[in-house]
């Protein structure tokens, strides 16, 4: 991967104030074949993001400036970005803070440097089919030339598509829309809603979902906390929230109490 020449490599972002810190997290995205780009403080992170569409960011909480959740309400206005909140803060109550702002995964520091790579690694696996991102996975070439933005709506007669009420899930362009209006998810919400659609009404445990949110297969990490299982009650909450927002049906996804989470089938033509 770190052989890429430097033009085609993804973009990441490290915000993070302690310089040892920074260098580390910056060798680890490098030997992952990113090109990376740091800030020191919490504004300075912003306008990074922004200049740069990473597909990555890295987010340390306390800054010297604006705090890592504020940083992330800031990013999640203009980007979907992965978010990774490296913090030293390892209270539930702080890491469910950050999932709650939209961060994606958080590692508490001290961290080893596998752990990072690994957790990165994992939630990149899954394909990423813009334009933008050609070399995450090779697309399809149909994809690649449209672009998300071309059409309005899903393909229709396309076998991508997830249909559940007004619900309609992208699997190929990674979208979800409600009666034709995109939902603001970040990547590990589509992921899970992507797999509750998938399920089709079958019960998925929690476990299975933080092994989804990890993004599939996650060679060497294994081991499912209950924190991680805390984590996957945010993101179904944060996507209830949105669903409720943009007229979808916030009951859709039901609680199976003591094992995790379901999709109520609706019928195609809502109301
Ligand atoms: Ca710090």
């Amino acid at each position: 991967m770190s052989s890429l020449p430097a033009g085609e490599r993804r973009a990441a972002v490290v915000i993070e104030d302690d310089l040892d810190i920074r260098n580390l997290v910056c060798a680890v995205l490098e030997q992952g074949g990113f090109q990376v780009s740091v800030a020191a403080t919490g504004r300075e992170g912003v306008d990074v993001v922004r200049q740069q569409h990473p597909v990555v960011v890295t987010l340390d909480i306390g800054l010297p400036d604006i705090d890592g959740y504020e940083v992330l309400r800031r990013l999640r206005s203009t980007t979907d970005c992965y978010v990774i909140v490296l913090s030293g803060r390892a209270d539930e109550t702080d890491i469910l803070t950050a999932l709650q702002a939209g961060a994606d995964d958080y590692v508490v520091k001290p961290f080893r440097p596998r752990e990072l790579r690994a957790r990165i690694d994992a939630m990149l696996r899954r394909p990423r089919l813009l334009p933008a991102h050609p070399q995450a996975q090779p697309a399809p070439p149909a994809v690649a030339a449209q672009g998300p933005s071309a059409g309005s709506g899903p393909r229709e007669g396309s076998d991508t598509l997830l249909r559940n009420g007004n619900l309609v899930v992208d699997s190929e362009a990674r979208t979800a829309t409600c009666s034709g209006a995109e939902l603001p998810l970040t990547k590990t919400e589509f992921n899970l809603l992507h797999e509750l659609m998938r399920s089709n009404g079958a019960v998925r445990t929690k476990e299975e979902l933080v092994r989804v949110s990890r993004g599939g297969d996650y060679r060497g990490y294994n081991f499912v906390s209950r924190t991680d299982e805390r984590a996957i009650e945010v993101h179904i909450a944060n996507l209830r929230q949105k669903l409720a927002r943009s007229e979808g049906d916030p009951d859709l996804i039901t609680t199976v109490r003591g094992v995790g989470f379901r999709i109520m089938p609706r019928r195609s033509a809502p109301r």
